[in-house]
């Protein structure tokens, strides 16, 4: 495909020159194209972006064997020689980040601000920090070492961030990666493997075959693969989960959520609001930890709507490309009707508020929307939307407002805004849920563990509980490393 292009202009030329059909990326090489293709599509007026394969069980196997190949040489590396790839991906992500900021934009449909200012940055910061932890293996991780060949598996809401959580902590603690993008989202995983190349990888280290739940199972199912990390709905999840029982494989799921945002009378609302937009807007809401279960003290509940409904109004729906919009295009137009109908079948009994803005006439839009008023019961209230959707209801007491959180099969994030620091220190540890922010939210970083409890999936991504689930005890030596598991 020669070298990536460098400005955000050449983004759509070089899918072009690319010749508009992708294989896969198997050790160190793209494939031709499959002989079955599917279509990725831009989301914000159906426009086809390329054809991608679909990876059959040959595919799958051929990059777990050039995996497999390519992994004890890639382990012995010393810690440092290993952190000099990982920084030039780094430093590769950042110099072609226009380029990977516009095909994210292009391909999911988030605003380009979003993918400029937060993915791709987060992205660069997850392979520096990676960096720096493979040369601190040795040290700090002693007695361990890596599992072998990792099966990977994510979703379309942060293509390329999803990528980088998976495959900058195993290639860092000497692991080597099979790794399949969601079927939507498949262009900036292509580029990373074209960036691979330019970085001088060793072959095998990095593969990334395309294609739909059907190459996930074969992933899964692949008898010489050491460990699945999965990211994505909690169904498929418990799926992955039953397939990989007895295997011997290692798992780690990073499932879905349904986190509460609660907001009590004594909180600075305004705030509060500025949160709100970035709990359930950011992304159009597509987000596993987005803050989708608004709860509010009666006292300031009316007040506190008005406020929020004023700041929906202003919210801009439209072009991702444009870089005044707040709010971008639904990934898919399946996801757009599953969005739809949710709502639709159970805003029954509450009270509804869309943004006052206008919409596109074309392409996967919906509207951010405000629902109050519903039964903690409500399947709006319990079921991931995954969508620009706020559930809201009120409650009395703190220790309500704790039982009404818990009140769900999952356990991801929660938000606690208060001015009172005892209140918030009060309520934070009784909250069933993988990260608790207080007076915040989204906040995310390479050196802090992710991750949720119950049906929100196990395991921690990120920090030292990320990297120790990349590694297994060495031969026969305990783990010295209290963390490790
Ligand atoms: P999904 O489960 O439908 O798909 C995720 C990935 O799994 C895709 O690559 C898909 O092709 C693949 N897949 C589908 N069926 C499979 C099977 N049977 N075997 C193996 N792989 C299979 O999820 P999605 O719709 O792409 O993503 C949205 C979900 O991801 C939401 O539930 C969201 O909460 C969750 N998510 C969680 C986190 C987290 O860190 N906890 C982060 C992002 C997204």
């Amino acid at each position: 495909y020669g070298p990536a292009p460098e400005s955000a202009a050449e983004a759509l030329a070089w899918l072009v020159d690319a010749g508009d059909s992708f294989g896969h990326f198997i050790d160190g090489a793209f494939t031709a194209p499959g002989a079955e293709t599917f279509e990725s599509r831009n989301p914000a007026n159906g426009n086809v972006l390329a054809l991608l394969s679909q990876g059959s069980a040959q595919d799958v196997d051929a990059a777990v064997k050039a995996a497999r190949r390519a992994q004890p040489k890639w382990a012995a590396l010393p810690g440092h020689a290993r952190a000099r790839y990982l920084y030039a991906l780094a430093r590769l992500v950042q110099k072609h980040s226009r380029l990977f900021a516009v095909l994210e934009t292009l391909d999911n449909g988030k605003p380009i601000r979003e993918s400029r200012d937060i993915d791709i940055p987060l992205v660069a910061r997850h392979f520096y920090y990676h960096a720096g932890m493979a040369q601190l293996m040795e040290a700090e991780l002693p007695g361990r070492e890596p599992l072998g060949v990792c099966g990977q598996i994510i979703p379309w809401n942060f293509p390329l961030l999803m990528l980088a959580w998976k495959i900058a902590p195993a290639l860092a603690m000497g692991n080597t990666v099979v790794l399949k993008p969601a079927e939507y989202t498949s262009l900036t995983a292509l580029l990373f493997a074209q960036i691979c190349q330019e970085a001088g990888l060793p072959k095998g280290v990095v593969n990334i075959v395309t294609g739909d739940g059907r190459t996930g199972e074969a992933i899964v199912s692949h008898p010489d693969i050491d460990k699945i990390a999965f990211t994505g709905s909690t169904e498929v999840g418990r799926r992955i989960r039953e397939a990989t029982a007895g295997s011997g494989k290692a798992l780690t799921l990073e499932l879905g959520g349904k986190s509460p945002y609660i907001v009590f009378d004594d909180a600075d609302l305004d705030s509060a609001v500025e949160g709100l937009v970035d709990a359930i807007w950011f992304n159009q809401g597509q987000v596993c930890c987005a803050g989708s279960r608004l709860l509010v003290q009666e006292g300031i509940a009316e007040r506190f709507y008005e406020k929020l409904k004023a700041r929906m109004d202003g919210l801009r729906v439209g072009d991702p490309l444009d870089k005044c919009i707040d709010v971008g295009a639904i990934v898919d137009p399946v996801q757009l009707q599953t969005i739809t109908r949710l709502v639709d079948d159970n805003a029954g009994e509450g009270e509804i508020h869309r943004a006052a803005g206008p919409l596109p006439e074309n392409g996967c839009f919906y509207p951010p929307t405000l629902i109050t008023g519903l039964h903690p019961a409500s399947p709006l209230m319990q079921e991931e939307i995954f969508g620009p959707v706020l559930a809201s209801t009120t409650f009395r007491t703190p220790a309500e407002a704790v039982a009404l959180a818990n009140n769900t099969r999952y356990g991801l994030a929660a938000s606690v805004w208060t001015e009172n620091v005892n209140l918030a220190l009060d309520i934070a540890p009784k909250l069933v849920a993988g990260v608790v922010w207080v007076n915040g939210t989204n906040m995310f970083d390479a050196a802090a563990g992710f991750g949720g409890v119950r049906e929100s999936g196990y395991g921690r991504e990120g920090g030292w509980e990320g990297l120790s689930a990349y590694t297994k005890p060495a031969g026969k030596a305990k783990a010295l490393n209290p963390i490790a598991p």
